[in-house]
């Protein structure tokens, strides 16, 4: 028996494991061939204003619409796709594709910012020695350049855990970056472990507060006293702060009290088709309109 054990035992998945390494397989598959076959699509979630009411801007957010999986969730891949590098082609496209959508916008009376998440692996991309610069700053450049969008209404969200790490690279990258003229954010802020004094040192314009701050900010003071003193402490260090994961009145009023500057989440709108956020863009200057001309 044990010997029997001993022959087997490469085999050191349990059927259920092995079950989902194949799954694992079939997966990276078609996610190998879904940029081929175009299965990826952005939604927009907008971002709100909270003195105005006006969007500002739309976080572009993956999608997979797979033929045999249906719509698949960016939690649901973009793990493997981190896992197997393939994230960083598709990291491109998601640049190319909120860059035009962002371009459309603007020559249609509407030149709001498109919100880009970025993946570890993406941002610490190796630089080889042919290339004279760092391959996201000619994802990045080229993404504005095919799409003719001035660089001040792109903006790359970037972890606490990205930044903290290779911090002289990261350093580099993000000086570049903005010298290119793009806003950068820090996503799920508060959930990771920066530094603070490295908030002052790296050339940031946005904190996105973690929506699970926001979630209960209403009844749980920790959570309050915590977003509090992230907008104080954004007031003074000149940044400006999005709260995500808004989802009702009531959080939104402590919101505003808090004087935080903008606003994303559910009570305005969930994430939506390139089609139904210009619809929405378009619903929302309406009503901007009407509310003027009322006075
Ligand atoms: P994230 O960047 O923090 O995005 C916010 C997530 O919260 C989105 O989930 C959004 O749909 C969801 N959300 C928005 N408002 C509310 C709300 O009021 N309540 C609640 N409960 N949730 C809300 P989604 O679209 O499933 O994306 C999940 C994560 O996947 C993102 O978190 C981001 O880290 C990653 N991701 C999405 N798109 C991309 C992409 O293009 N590239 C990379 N590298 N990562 C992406
Ligand atoms: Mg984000
Ligand atoms: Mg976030
Ligand atoms: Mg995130």
């Amino acid at each position: 028996y044990a010997k029997k054990l001993g022959k087997n035992n490469y085999q050191f998945f349990t059927p259920e494991m092995n079950r989902s390494a194949q799954q694992y397989i079939k997966l990276e598959k078609y996610l190998r061939r879904a940029l081929e076959q175009n299965e990826f699509v952005l939604h927009y979630q907008p971002q709100v204003d909270v003195k105005t009411g006006r969007i500002i801007g739309m976080e572009a957010l993956i999608r997979w619409m797979n033929p045999k999986l249906g719509l698949v969730n960016p939690a649901d891949f973009i793990p493997l796709a981190e896992d197997t590098g393939l994230i960083v082609p598709i990291g491109a496209w998601v640049l190319k594709t909120a860059c035009k959508q962002a371009k459309f916008w603007q020559q249609n009376g509407f030149p709001i910012r498109v919100a880009v998440n970025m993946s570890s692996r993406q941002f610490h991309q190796i630089q080889s020695q042919q290339q004279s610069q760092h391959p996201l700053l000619d994802d990045v450049l080229n993404a504005l350049d095919e799409s003719d969008l001035p660089p001040e209404l792109l903006e790359l969200e970037i972890t606490e855990s990205i930044l903290m790490q290779h911090l002289d690279t990261t350093m580099e990258i993000l000086n570049a970056l903005k010298n290119i003229g793009i806003r950068l954010s820090i996503d799920d802020f508060g959930t990771g472990y920066s530094s603070l004094s490295y908030l002052k040192r790296f050339p940031i314009d946005i904190l996105k507060i973690d929506k699970s701050f926001v979630n209960d900010i209403t009844t749980d003071p920790s959570d309050k006293a915590i977003v509090a003193a992230i907008t104080v402490m954004a007031q003074q260090l000149k940044l400006e702060v999005v709260a995500e994961g808004v989802e009702t009145l009531a959080q939104l009023e402590f919101l505003r009290k808090l004087q935080c500057n903008f606003v994303q989440g559910y009570y305005f709108s969930k994430p939506l088709s390139a089609d139904d956020g210009y619809a929405y863009l378009l619903a929302q200057d309406d009503l901007n309109r009407m509310g003027a001309s009322i006075g």
